[in-house]
């Protein structure tokens, strides 16, 4: 295993979240598939890695009970009913915006539905991330929502946003290092609540399964 992703996981264990390696994507979806049981209630968050990794169409099988907030049709009352059903769920899946050496994740949301979901609610939080996503510190993570995952998320939304047309954070036209929470003043914004997870109180209630390729952004 790679040393970096060793170190890794060696960090989550120390911070009461559980280290899964994963060879590859084929890996990845035999971990999950040991993991689920029958009518098991699954929630998730909108993630490229969970959708790239095949894991999107494992919860989606009628075997399990999965609330998909974003099936075709569902109206904006039935989505916000399927974020709120991640409280007291077996399974909540999403990627992780960030997780670094020292075994801490890194999340910024708009509508703080994931967020709130890592911090308190389902039973198991199971995140899917590709080793594109780890970074040495928190500061280089949020970095990398500015530069990477939020450009790339408005994009794939199709949101007018001043990092839509930049490339990277509208905050880095002023300095390299701007505070964490600076940005935009737009409507369609999507950096809202920003979640460190740091030491946990319920040991292994998150599971990082942290694969040796790349993995959405
Ligand atoms: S604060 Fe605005 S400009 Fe900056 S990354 Fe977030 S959405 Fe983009």
């Amino acid at each position: 295993m790679d040393s970096r992703i060793e170190k890794v996981i060696e960090n989550l264990r120390i911070n009461n979240m559980e280290g899964i390696y994963a060879e590859n994507i084929e890996d990845v979806r035999n971990i999950v598939k040991n993991m689920l049981f029958d009518n098991c209630v699954i929630t998730a968050g909108g993630s490229v890695s969970v959708k790239e990794s095949g894991v999107w169409d494992i919860i989606n099988d009628d075997k399990y009970n999965f609330l998909d907030r974003a099936k075709p049709g569902i109206t904006d009352e039935e989505q916000q009913e399927a974020f709120k059903a991640h409280i007291g769920c077996d399974f909540f899946f999403c990627s992780s915006n960030a997780v670094t050496e020292k075994g801490e994740l890194v999340n910024v949301d708009g509508f703080s539905n994931r967020v709130s979901a890592i911090s308190f609610g389902p039973k198991k939080v199971i995140m899917i991330v590709g080793k594109n996503k780890i970074v040495k510190n928190i500061n280089e993570g949020l970095l990398r929502v500015k530069k990477i995952a939020a450009p790339k998320n408005v994009l794939r939304f199709g949101i007018d946003t001043p990092c839509a047309k930049l490339g990277h954070c509208v905050s880095l036209e002023k300095c390299e290092n701007p505070d964490f929470a600076d940005g935009c003043k737009v409507k369609g914004r999507i950096c809202a609540s920003y979640l460190i997870s740091s030491y946990q109180k319920i040991k292994n209630r998150i599971t990082v399964i942290i694969c040796n390729e790349e993995l959405g952004y």
